[in-house]
C-alpha cells in the first residue's frame, strides 16, 4: 500500500521525478537529491511503513528482497569496491521521511 502525503510514494508513483538507476514490481532505487558520498543511492519498497518494526510479512518479505538485490545494484553504479548501507529509524537517527528506505553509500573509501 502506498500513501498519498508521502514523498517516496510519489516518487514510486511518478508523481515526483527522480533519477533512478533501478526499478522492478517490488523495490525502487533512485539518486539521492542531497548525495552525502560520490555514489549515494536510496533503496525504497513498494509499500509504505516507517520503521522496521512496523513491517509486515509483505514489509519484511521486501526489506529481505531488497538486501537480496542491492549487491548487485551498488555494483552496477560505481560501489565495485564496496559500500555503506544506513538505514535511519526515527528521530534520533535523523530520519526525515517517514517511508522506509536503505540509503546505499560508496564510490570512494569511506571515512568511518
Ligand atoms: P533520512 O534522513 O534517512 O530520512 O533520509 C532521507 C533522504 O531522502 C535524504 O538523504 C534526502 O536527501 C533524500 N531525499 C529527500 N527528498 C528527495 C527527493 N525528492 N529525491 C531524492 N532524494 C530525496
Ligand atoms: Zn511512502
Amino acid at each position: 500500500m502506498l500513501s498519498n502525503d508521502c514523498i517516496f510514494c510519489k516518487i514510486i508513483k511518478g508523481e515526483i521525478p527522480s533519477t533512478k538507476v533501478y526499478e522492478d514490481d517490488k523495490m525502487l532505487v533512485f539518486k539521492d537529491i542531497e548525495p552525502k558520498a560520490r555514489v549515494h543511492l536510496l533503496a525504497v519498497a513498494k509499500t509504505h511503513f516507517k520503521l522496521l518494526e512496523e513491517a509486515n510479512a509483505e514489509g519484511r518479505g521486501l526489506v529481505d528482497y531488497m538486501l537480496f538485490k542491492i549487491p548487485e545494484i551498488a555494483r552496477q553504479n560505481g560501489c565495485e569496491n564496496g559500500y555503506r548501507l544506513i538505514i535511519n529509524q526515527g528521530a534520533d537517527a535523523g530520519q526525515t521521511v517517514f517511508h522506509l528506505h536503505i540509503h546505499i553509500l560508496g564510490g570512494k573509501e569511506l571515512p568511518w
